[in-house]
């Protein structure tokens, strides 16, 4: 994957830039203890124009992790966003994948920075996971202990967590890991939340010990509008696994169908299943499409 050439152009503190002019300190608490906020955020070419899907939200939580973690963010949103949106313009982007990341100044203290950067980068991507459905495994790692980290800030220290599961899920051919939270209930994905139908409803793990995903909180109004109950609570390994079925959201996946959990296989069919309805919902919206397929 090559995510930037020798025309591609950042956002630096302020500036445009070009890529590969572009510098960073070895010498800061980001690189050396994992301390900066990020965001994932995707951009779709719409019948309309290009639209940042959820972008007021994305740099929302931006802001909200910084301020959990004592990372100061002296920016206003309002300009990051139109600089956003100039930066696709500028790479000539209309499906894309944008990183905002909050990082250190030179400093190798264990105490929060004074100084920090703001860089915002983009690549074009097409979907993450596929539109196919996924083999998923029980990950050996849990989700961090909220009480040892912020978990709802996202920041990038957690994904040594997220990366751990996904290598072992990965080594064990499956196509991604679902982590447990440190009850053993059912947390999330390395980069995506999950949900699960049973008996015509929707489930997903209570807000708490997982990161609180835009698009899961997307497929709760979706669901909304399409009359389905969702129910959020604590799930535990045999209620996931004796559900109907299951699919994980999140910006970079979308909506993604889960095939099978270790060994138990989903037998209804996606194509019968609430998540394939998400599915095709979460599509029109995020292309603009008026006409939601409203029936189930
Ligand atoms: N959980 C984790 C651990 C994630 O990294 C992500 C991706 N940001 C999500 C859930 C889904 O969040 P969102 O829908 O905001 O992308």
């Amino acid at each position: 994957m090559q995510y930037y050439n020798s025309n591609t152009i950042i956002y630096l503190n302020g500036a445009f830039v070009k890529a590969t002019e572009a510098k960073t300190d070895l010498y800061g608490q980001s690189l050396h203890y994992g301390l900066a906020a990020f965001e994932g955020i995707r951009a779709y070419k719409t019948h309309n124009a290009t639209r940042i899907f959820k972008i007021k939200e994305h740099f929302e939580r931006l802001k909200k992790s910084c301020e959990l973690v004592g990372i100061p963010y002296p920016w206003d949103n309002k300009d990051l966003i139109k600089k956003t949106y100039r930066l696709l313009e500028k790479n000539n982007l209309k499906d894309a994948y944008i990183r905002p990341i909050v990082y250190s100044e030179p400093q190798m203290t264990l105490v929060a920075p004074e100084k920090v950067n703001i860089m915002i980068c983009a690549w074009e991507w097409g979907a993450y996971l596929g539109d196919k459905q996924l083999k998923v495994c029980i990950s050996p790692f849990q989700r961090p202990n909220p009480k040892s980290t912020f978990v709802e800030a996202k920041i990038s220290g957690h994904y040594v967590n997220s990366i751990l599961a996904t290598t072992d899920a990965k080594k064990r051919g499956f196509d991604e890991a679902l982590l447990l939270d440190m009850n053993e209930n059912v947390a999330e994905g390395s980069g995506a939340n999950i949900f699960i139908e049973k008996g015509g409803k929707l489930y997903t793990p209570s807000l708490g010990n997982i990161l609180a995903g835009i698009t899961r909180a997307t497929v709760i109004e979706l669901c909304k509008m399409l009359d389905v109950e969702v129910i959020e609570k604590q799930i535990n390994v045999e209620e996931l696994k004796n559900a109907d079925s299951a699919f994980f959201c999140g910006t970079a996946a979308e909506v993604i169908g889960i095939h099978t959990i270790d060994d138990t296989v989903y037998r209804q069919r996606w194509s019968d299943s609430i998540g394939y309805v998400i599915q095709r919902a979460y599509k029109n919206l995020v292309l603009e499409k008026v006409n939601y397929e409203v029936i189930i």
